[in-house]
């Protein structure tokens, strides 16, 4: 059995994008020897592409790094919700301030990762080791003691810590060694596939629209991004995967060219980037601690991209996760203080995991012609100030009780039937949708 007679680093992190980086720095701020390790070198990309908003970018401030995300010039996006071509909802609006930022960014990983990675690589008492994979954990008195891996092609060597934390996404390595369990699963509704443009047509300023197809489970996600591209990115429901991974491209191009807006926005449209695509995943919790180890991020915690939720939950997972470390340094043991961890991150994304769950339970009672979704989200749109908090869920502005609450509801749908569906019956009035505040 290796001994851990020598311990270099009190954390050794495995994974250095959004959650490992996040983490390193917050630990090194507490004095902690941080190196971290990744088996990318960088600039890489990976399988994302994504939107972030105000509360990421508040985190990414008190990290120190958020000068070298704004320097990638990525455009302001503050137009932004979805559109039903075909049952005529219009819920597109102004995102509100969340977090002193009424605006959101798209950027390519491979330019966003590298950004931040660059900048952190200036601390200290932080080391990375790019290009560097971790083969298996070292475990001593029951308990994990340092990692081995390989730099490049050479030999393994074993790295001692006083803590591994696996920062190393749903394919956790950490997290199999660890034998950690998953407690709670959403099965995956969709499969994705994108990739960016350029010269698709802007609406009239940066954008980020959510296209519902007209079978209602086809989802395309179009957002204005850095250096003039467009992300286009298509969520396939899940029975059509196979079919669809037969021909990532043509996939791609026929599902968005579907939709009549984007056909014409995307006449001229040059595909910038490779293709690239992710199998149907489930959303999960995972058992995120144990002797000797943790995980933040991905590892611990997935929910569906659809969403835009995991730039700031791993944000967030690492400020937790530090104050957890903070309080082993003030005595408290790390079993319990790393289980208060696990807590507060599950309390603090149970809803939207749950309103991801639910949509789930909404798809399957429109399959056996329940639509409750259809009226709610069209009475929605039809009303600005509701339109606007309802966006908000995804930026943090609105919490999801503030908006899904049986109250809330009830006075949407009451509006919506006192403004346009009672005038209808009465007057045979139009029922036109109204364009949301300042559109
Ligand atoms: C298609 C798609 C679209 C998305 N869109 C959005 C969005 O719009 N908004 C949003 O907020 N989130 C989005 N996400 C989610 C977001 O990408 C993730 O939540 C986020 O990347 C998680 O960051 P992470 O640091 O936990 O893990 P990752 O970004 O997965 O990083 C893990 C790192 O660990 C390294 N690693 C893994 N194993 C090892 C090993 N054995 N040795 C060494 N290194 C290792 C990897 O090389 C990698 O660099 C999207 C995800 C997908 C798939």
């Amino acid at each position: 059995m290796d001994q851990p007679f020598n311990e270099p680093y009190d954390a050794v992190i495995v994974g250095s994008r959004i959650a490992g980086l996040a983490t390193a720095v917050h630990l090194a701020r507490q004095d902690a020897r941080v190196l971290v390790v990744d088996r990318a070198t960088f600039p890489a990309t990976t399988v994302s592409c994504p939107i972030f908003y105000g509360n990421s970018m508040a985190m990414l401030e008190r990290l120190g790094v958020i000068e070298a995300v704004e320097a990638l010039q990525a455009p302001k996006i503050r137009y932004y919700g979805i559109r039903v071509p075909h049952s005529g909802i219009d819920l597109v609006t102004r995102l509100p301030d969340s977090h002193g930022r009424d605006y959101a960014y798209s950027v390519r990983r491979e330019l966003l990762d590298t950004a931040i990675l660059r900048t952190v690589q200036t601390y200290p008492n932080i080391t990375i080791r790019e290009g560097f994979t971790v083969r298996d954990l070292v475990w001593g008195n029951g308990r994990v003691v340092g990692i081995r891996g390989r730099q490049g092609r050479g030999a393994d060597e074993i790295i001692y810590a006083h803590a591994v934390i696996g920062a190393d996404g749903k394919r956790s390595l950490v997290a199999r060694a660890t034998g950690a369990e998953i407690y709670d699963r959403v099965k995956a509704q969709t499969c994705i596939f994108y990739a960016y443009y350029r010269n698709i047509k802007p609406i009239h300023e940066p954008s980020a629209i959510v296209y519902v197809a007209a079978d209602r489970r086809t989802g395309v996600l179009v957002f204005d991004a850095d250096n003039d591209l467009t992300v286009i990115s298509v969520g396939i429901p899940v029975e059509d995967f196979a079919q669809a991974r037969r021909d990532p491209e043509a996939t791609l191009e026929r599902t968005w060219r579907s939709i009549g807006e984007l056909a014409e926005r995307g006449m001229h449209a040059e595909r910038a980037t490779p293709v690239m695509g992710q199998a149907p995943v489930d959303s999960y919790y995972r058992q995120s601690y144990g002797l000797g180890w943790a995980l933040v991020g991905d590892a611990g915690h997935y929910v569906d991209p659809v969403t835009g939720q995991g730039i700031n939950n791993a944000l967030r997972g690492a400020e937790l996760l530090a104050e957890a470390w903070s309080r082993t340094r003030r005595r408290a043991d790390w079993m319990s203080a790393l289980a208060e961890y696990q807590r507060q991150r599950d309390q603090e994304t149970r809803p939207i995991y749950n309103l991801v769950a639910f949509g789930e339970r909404m798809e399957r009672s429109a399959d056996m012609g329940i639509d409750l979704g259809t009226p709610l989200f069209r009475a929605i749109a039809r009303q600005p100030r509701q339109a606007q908090r309802y966006v908000g869920i995804f930026s943090g502005a609105t919490t999801v009780a503030a908006f899904f609450n049986p109250f809330n509801i009830a006075s949407i749908m009451i509006e919506d039937g006192l403004r346009y569906q009672l005038p209808q019956m009465a007057f045979g009035g139009s029922n036109r949708a109204v364009a949301p505040a300042g559109v």
